[in-house]
């Protein structure tokens, strides 16, 4: 079982560690996430995390709120699933650095681009928090940007739902999953893979995304190997 990536960015969205609950965050589905990582690790992966904040706050949450303000906030959030996934995963032995991209040297490092890619090759897993550090843009655009950055061959862009359907799949029971999409088409067509900032810098770094569900405990795996689940999405 021969991984297919070297060096991966794994997004984790906020929803995605709150479990059920929707809100906060859910011990056993950290736990679950974290089993999940170090199974990948395990296989010589180089991982890399980019967490979300959307289960405590989005910059869109503050209505009438200064933007700027709400967005320090939604970076903040994130920092609080670093800690937690941070905690998880080295609770089961799986050594991690914090890096942020606003710097709170008390609790995490800044984050350096060299000092990431030297973590990830000595086979730490380096969790990337507080976004770019800049209000206006997305976790899923740090993705991207990180992606780039330390020259990751892929996203996985772990969703509650298992891929990027033609029509929402909660309300229309004769939504098709989509297996395969170009950039072009998920700007073109508007699908809610990513936000376009984050969709267009991929495209313009060909930067392949496989969105796929955290719903089969075994799905981080199944992409490591190569195994065609969820979308992918590329040139
Ligand atoms: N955020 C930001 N700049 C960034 C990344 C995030 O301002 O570079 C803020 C933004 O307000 C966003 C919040 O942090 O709504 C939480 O991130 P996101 O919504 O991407 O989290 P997710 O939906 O993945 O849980």
């Amino acid at each position: 079982m021969r991984p297919k990536y070297k060096r991966i960015i794994l997004k984790l969205s906020g929803e995605a560690l709150a479990g059920e609950k929707g809100f906060g965050l859910d011990e056993k589905t950290l736990d679950s996430i974290a089993a999940q990582v170090k199974e990948i690790f395990d296989l010589g992966v180089e991982v890399s995390i980019v967490v979300g904040g959307g289960n405590f706050w989005r910059g869109r949450s503050g209505k009438g709120m200064d933007r700027t303000t709400a967005d320090y906030m939604g970076m903040l959030a994130t920092v609080i699933n670093a800690l937690a996934l941070q905690d998880a995963l080295e609770s089961l032995g799986v050594l991690t650095r914090v890096q942020t991209a606003i710097e709170m040297r008390q609790i995490a490092e800044p984050y350096i681009r060299r000092k990431a890619v030297r973590h990830l090759e000595k086979g730490r897993v380096v969790i990337f928090a507080a976004g770019t550090g800049n209000p206006y843009f997305s976790t899923d655009t740090t993705a991207a940007l990180r992606a780039a950055e330390i020259e990751a061959e892929v996203i996985l862009l772990a969703k509650k739902v298992d891929g990027v359907y033609d029509s929402d799949p909660k309300t229309n029971p004769n939504a098709q999953k989509i297996h395969e999409l170009t950039y072009i088409d998920v700007l073109n067509r508007g699908l809610g893979v990513m936000d376009s900032t984050a969709t267009s810098l991929c495209m313009d770094n060909k930067i392949p995304i496989v969105v796929f569900g955290l719903n089969e405990p075994e799905n981080i795996k199944k992409v490591i190997l190569g195994e065609k689940i969820g979308t992918l999405v590329k040139e």
